[in-house]
């Protein structure tokens, strides 16, 4: 059993973790959104997806208004109004793609930005409506890379010395302001969400990928989901007792690590 002195919220990942990597289905978690959202739980979506693709799913799964973050912690909504500035910098998606582009002078890569729905949803296996969704980006950039493992050694040093990081992602990689990470979206999120609380929030972080891992070590208790990743998933926490690895995978193994830490009837 948890720490139920403070209010509770649950912060998830998507793709195997909530959805099913494969079906996209959450029929398994249905009675534990019904639960959360009967106690009045907030549950933040934290995702790799845009917004654009976010906002429809939240309807689907009975959580608009709530706050969520997405493309990696590169964009954090705080409510359907309100949107907070996750980095300090202010690139924009444009000049972002302007600035990615520079390099393919000297790399083989090719960005997201330069296709179209149709050839998103070609490598990518979205529908056409979904190549849409995912392309409508706003602070970070996808691209598949085409050029041999030494140049991505280099390509990554350029990155970075333009103050840029590069996230490995199910098929594709992503890039992103420096100073965003789904980790400091969270915190961030969590210093303005516990200001209106009037103190500390519990949370409960459940995720599949190493992309998590960040995210995993640095809520109160990490749901570690099976997932069909060849990385293992690697937390630095040293308090262990409070890292449950599920059995299962997807929204099953998201059912499995909330009845660990929560008893149904709590
Ligand atoms: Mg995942």
């Amino acid at each position: 059993m948890i720490d139920r002195q403070h209010p509770l919220l649950i912060v998830t990942d998507l793709d195997g973790s909530l959805l099913d990597h494969h079906s996209y289905r959450w029929d398994a978690a249905q009675p534990w959104l019904e639960r959360l959202r009967q106690q009045l739980i907030p549950l933040v979506i934290c995702s790799s997806k845009t917004a654009a693709e976010i906002v429809p799913l939240q309807k689907q799964l009975g959580l608009s208004g709530s706050p969520f973050i997405a493309e990696n912690g590169a964009v954090l909504q705080l409510n359907s109004e309100q949107r907070l500035q996750p980095h300090s910098g202010s690139l924009s998606y444009s000049a972002l793609c302007q600035q990615i582009s520079r390099l393919q002078t000297q790399f083989h890569f090719t960005p997201f930005h330069q296709l179209s729905d149709v050839e998103v949803s070609a490598v990518s296996g979205l529908t056409l409506a979904q190549a849409e969704l995912a392309r409508q980006r706003e602070a970070s950039e996808v691209l598949i890379w085409r050029d041999s493992e030494g140049a991505f050694a280099a390509f990554q040093q350029q990155l970075a010395a333009q103050n840029l990081s590069l996230l490995q992602g199910g098929r594709f990689w992503h890039i992103l302001p420096a100073d965003c990470s789904k980790q400091a979206a969270l915190a961030q999120l969590l210093t303005t969400l516990s200001a209106t609380a009037g103190g500390k929030l519990t949370t409960i972080g459940l995720g599949d990928g190493p992309n998590d891992a960040t995210m995993l070590d640095s809520v109160d208790y990490a749901v570690v989901i099976k997932g069909y990743s060849k990385q293992p998933v690697e937390l630095h926490r040293p308090d262990k007792d409070n890292i449950y690895f599920t059995a299962h995978y997807g929204p099953e193994g998201w059912s499995e690590g909330m009845d660990y830490f929560l008893t149904p009837d709590t």
